[in-house]
């Protein structure tokens, strides 16, 4: 058996992928990283220096000269975060998670230099550590030899439907139809861009949440990971 063990999960637009991951990661005592968190936070980075979208290679050296840091949130950091993400030291967890960065963040993840410098860094945060981590290209770029590869997904009305109750409860005010609208751009952009897009790959295990519960997802996800790792355990 390989010394760590690597999950790579990848999905649409609040198809669950960061509330699962956590959980899963918790029972299992693995590391659990957003990988999305870092494009929102390169994307919080160009709106607040005035660097337009349309600038590439501004927007790739202010990346380059960053230091964007996604951890498990300390005990002090106990708000309902999934993760604690840092620019610069600063902590912008909750400062990532509004709609518009959310649609800035998918415009950063068309850009090649950007996505190549980003994957660097997740690829090494992965090294000899059992990581749980979730995106849009990990299962074919970042971690192509992951020992379980998911497609996470859930209907189009479903993830509206979550993505907006979640917003609510941060008290972001917003309608449905907006982050229904969002949500359906978002994805056409990554499903579509040149970069890397959002793919089923071949060996994805597809796991469609639409009809259950997060308790349900964690149970599955985590008992055939268990099964996995018990087998290798016993041939070894
Ligand atoms: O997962 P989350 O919705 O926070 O990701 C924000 C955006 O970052 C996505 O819409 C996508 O464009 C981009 N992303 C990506 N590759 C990843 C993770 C996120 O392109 N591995």
């Amino acid at each position: 058996m390989s010394p760590s063990f690597h999950i790579a999960i990848d999905g649409p637009v609040a198809a669950g992928k960061g509330t699962v991951s956590r959980l899963v990661a918790n029972r299992l005592g693995f590391v659990y990283i957003d990988t999305g968190a870092m494009y929102r936070t390169a994307a919080l980075l160009a709106q607040r220096r005035g660097v337009s979208l349309d600038e590439l290679e501004r927007v790739t050296e202010l990346v380059k000269q960053a230091r964007i840091d996604v951890r498990q949130p300390r005990d002090d950091e106990q708000d309902g975060r999934l993760s604690t993400v840092t620019l610069d030291d600063e902590d912008v967890s909750w400062q990532i998670r509004t709609l518009e960065i959310g649609t800035a963040s998918s415009q950063v993840g068309e850009m090649k230099p950007v996505r190549a410098e980003l994957v660097r860094k997740q690829q090494q945060i992965a090294v000899d550590k059992n990581v749980i981590m979730e995106g849009r290209d990990i299962t074919y770029r970042v971690l192509p030899d992951a020992d379980v590869k998911i497609y996470l997904t859930a209907s189009e009305v479903v993830r509206a439907k979550r993505r907006h109750q979640q917003l609510l409860a941060k008290g972001i005010d917003t309608s449905f139809d907006e982050v229904y609208q969002q949500l359906m751009d978002r994805d056409q952009r990554d499903t579509s861009r040149a970069a890397d897009p959002l793919q089923i790959v071949d060996e994805a295990w597809v796991v469609d949440t639409t009809d259950l519960t997060i308790d349900q997802v964690v149970t599955i996800i985590t008992s055939r990971v268990q099964a996995m790792i018990d087998q290798h355990r016993h041939h070894a």
